[in-house]
């Protein structure tokens, strides 16, 4: 470069390599390109996935090092990293559906993929059929020709339902059909749905993965290469994929995952355990507590209850808004997953789109109320529900 001017010269900046050592963590490459020297390699890599990085919407070596290592964690063939959850989700739905198909989804399911499904139905001439998360004869009941994806979250949101994967899954397999299953709720470390039989895992990494309350992400694995391969042509030209700056803040979550989610886990049973027993308090849905309907499934599919679960106020809308504006401490505020402590309103928030009849359908009440429990101290935690109950 020293041949060129002054101006050329501050364009074309040194890149000096790494030699004999190697970064730590994995750097940020900040860079929407890649240059080549053999043309035929170029050519080549825009094609497959797993050939030199190109372009910044395929992937990039931050981006791929989130794809491998959830994909490790999940136990799949190969992940495509997106720029929401919600982008997860929708690469894999647009990605394997087209207009007459039919899928099964479970009836409890996250608000924003119940609304892309209202979108499916309404405007792409996509057809649905819910069925409960844990009966695979409604699934078989509810099969028909067209029918080509089953689609299922590991623990749904707000009440904490267990989806039977092995069952849902097992029953999707024999009829020949696709089952994608959402497992942000309970991430690879509770739960990993390939190992019982799902094809493709979808995340929002902005949840537990990313775990600070500082990125929005996703992430889709899938179980078997070729349906990898498929879908990944279809993200690089929907182009929801993701960038290197969110990715890495993802991998610098993930690394704490494991610590974050032990803490998460005990400390939802110590506010869950206490609230049980609480005079404000109806009921507690955390999949950790006899009473909840999924307890036994959950003891057989996770190795952990998880960090969110949700609890009815005996005094219904009024005691549910009252709750809201007496927190201290917990925070009102939508999203999970993170190192700090969140309550919402689902039926005034994130449900809001819900009829009356779906909201009882999801046994969500008036004063019903989710908390994301955080990695605070527990008695701080439970200082602040307790005040915030009287
Ligand atoms: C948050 C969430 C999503 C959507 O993810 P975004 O990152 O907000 O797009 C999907 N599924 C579940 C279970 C979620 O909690």
């Amino acid at each position: 470069m020293n041949d060129f001017r002054p101006d050329t010269r501050a364009v074309h900046l040194p890149q000096p390599m790494v030699e004999g050592s190697r970064p730590i963590t994995m750097p940020i490459y900040q860079t929407s390109g890649f240059v080549f020297d053999d043309p035929a390699l170029m050519a080549d890599s825009m094609g497959r996935p797993d050939g030199a990085y190109v372009y910044g919407r395929y992937t990039n070596p931050t981006v791929r090092s989130l794809e491998l290592a959830v994909a490790g964690l999940e136990g799949g063939a190969g992940a495509i990293a997106t720029g929401s959850g919600m982008g997860a989700i929708n690469t894999v739905l647009l990605g394997l559906l087209k207009p007459g198909d039919h899928l099964i989804a479970q009836t409890s399911l996250y608000g924003g993929t119940a609304a892309m499904i209202n979108e499916l139905v309404g405007r792409f001439g996509i057809t649905v059929t819910y069925v409960p998360e844990n009966d695979p004869a409604a699934l078989r009941a509810a099969v028909r020709p067209e029918t080509v994806l089953v689609y299922l979250e590991t623990i749904s949101n707000p009440m904490t339902l267990v989806a039977d994967l092995p069952g849902m899954c097992g029953a999707a397999r024999e009829l020949g059909l696709v089952s994608v299953v959402d497992n942000t709720f309970a991430t690879a470390l509770l739960c990993r749905p390939i190992e019982h039989g799902a094809d493709v895992v979808v995340h929002s990494t902005t949840k537990y993965l990313g775990g600070h309350t500082d990125v929005v992400g996703g992430i889709a694995v899938f179980a078997d290469s070729s349906l990898y391969e498929k879908v990944w042509h279809f993200a690089i030209s929907l182009g929801a994929t993701a960038e290197p700056f969110a990715s890495w803040l993802t991998l610098r979550g993930l690394q704490t995952l494991a610590v974050r989610m032990e803490r998460h886990c005990s400390n939802a049973e110590f506010l869950a355990t206490r609230l049980a027993s609480h005079p404000a308090v109806a009921a507690v849905h955390w999949p950790g507590l006899e009473s909840h309907p999924s307890y036994a499934l959950a003891g057989k599919l996770l190795s952990g209850f998880g960090g969110v679960f949700s609890f009815d106020l005996a005094g219904g809308r009024a005691a549910g808004e009252k709750f809201m504006s007496s927190v201290r401490l917990a925070l009102l505020a939508p999203s999970l997953g993170g190192v700090e402590t969140l309550v919402l309103h689902p039926a005034t928030t994130s449900h809001r789109s819900l009829s009356a009849d779906e909201l009882a359908r999801n046994g969500i009440g008036e004063g019903t109320v989710r908390i994301s429990v955080g990695i605070e101290n527990p008695e701080d935690l439970w200082a602040d529900v307790s005040q915030a109950l009287s």
